[in-house]
């Protein structure tokens, strides 16, 4: 068992949090960090140990590969080979969405580890928005590879005190930059040119960068796997996301079958009666994911949050009221649905 530490880093001052993580990050340790989407559990890239490690801790099973979070958009160069008939397109969404929640997956040189990447050919980058990981990620010198700092499979986290409830005793610091600004983990694409036509932007998880977002580059197609097929991205696996407590996503209000004695808590979108859904039940508890004026954007950031609240009052099942699908709320229903997932 490792003692883990916790620093704060503040906007004014966060010196100090991200050298200790530069740090250990450079003597091949692993730390938590704080991303504009969720907690990140970092490892220096190119040490294949310290990425094992990452493995380790979070139980994550090896065919699941890490994002590799760079400092500048010119680094991407170093780790994927761009080739000529994308490098355009490549070009313009670094340009417009980094720094911030969108991961391409390029093709990747040798310089990667396999470990990272699973022992695929490709590579999943991007460059962190969060003033405190862009100084990790500058300060080490290194690119940093991260997935999110949960047990494989549970509730991202989008707090410190959530990671250390996930890892705590597993690692050796969580770096505190308080509440993630977006909440959700970042939108993943891989490209395919297409002759004498804008290129086809394969949607391999949905998240803050929209379809919408996306289309002035490219059309915008979602993966669908067959049956059999092996997934590329564990945001594809069915069960994801997935609290203790089972959860119960409805389409509308007269689908809910409640059992007699069970206690239901309510995860709601507005909290408004007239949606439909506070009147349905006596519930033991009801949170609601944008109490302000239905906004997606405020759902996105409080839906984790949420999740794990309701997830520890130790009811017997999560009830929860679908948010719309559009724009931002296309990933959130994506987390929902495989947080339903059986
Ligand atoms: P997490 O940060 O926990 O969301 O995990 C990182 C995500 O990036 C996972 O969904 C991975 O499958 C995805 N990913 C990483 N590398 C690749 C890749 N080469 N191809 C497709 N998806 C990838
Ligand atoms: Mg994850």
């Amino acid at each position: 068992m490792t003692e883990t530490r916790i620093i704060t880093a503040s906007e004014d001052d966060m010196k100090s949090a991200v050298s200790a993580a530069a740090e250990l990050l450079a003597a091949g340790e692993i730390v938590a960090l704080p991303a504009e989407t969720v907690y990140g559990l970092g490892a220096d890239a190119f040490n294949a140990d310290a990425v094992a490690k990452v493995f380790a801790a979070k139980e994550r099973p090896s065919f699941d590969p890490l994002i590799v979070h760079i400092s500048r958009k010119g680094e991407m160069y170093d780790l994927a080979k761009v080739d000529d008939s994308i490098k355009d397109t490549v070009e313009k969404l670094a340009s417009t969405f980094w720094p911030g929640p969108l991961t391409l997956v390029l093709p990747k040189k040798d310089v990667v580890p396999d470990i990272v990447t699973s022992g695929l050919p490709t590579v999943a980058i991007r460059q962190s928005a969060h003033p405190v990981f862009r100084a990790v990620c500058k300060e080490l010198g290194r690119p940093i590879a991260a997935p999110s700092a949960n047990r494989f499979g549970r509730i991202s986290p989008t707090s410190a005190s959530a990671v250390q409830k996930e890892l705590d005793g597993r690692i050796p610091l969580i770096v505190d930059g308080g509440a993630c600004c977006e909440g959700l983990e970042s939108t993943i694409i891989s490209i395919e040119p297409r002759e004498g036509k804008k290129p086809l932007f394969w949607l391999l998880r949905a998240g803050p960068v929209t379809k919408e977002m996306l289309q002035p580059f490219g059309r915008v197609e979602k993966v669908k796997l067959k049956p059999g097929e092996q997934i590329q991205a564990p945001g594809q696996l069915a069960s994801h996301y997935a609290p203790r407590t089972p959860m119960i996503l409805l389409t509308k209000p007269s689908d809910f079958e409640p059992e007699e004695g069970k206690r239901y808590g309510l995860l709601s979108y507005r909290g408004e009666e007239d949606d439909g859904y506070l009147d349905l039940h006596d519930w033991e508890m009801v949170e609601s994911l944008s109490p302000g004026n239905g906004k997606l954007a405020e759902a996105a950031i409080r839906l984790f949050f949420l999740m794990r609240l309701l997830d520890e009052a130790g009811l017997d099942a999560i009830v929860v009221e679908p948010v719309s699908e559009t724009g931002l709320g296309v990933a959130i229903m994506d987390r929902l649905r495989r947080a339903a997932a059986k």
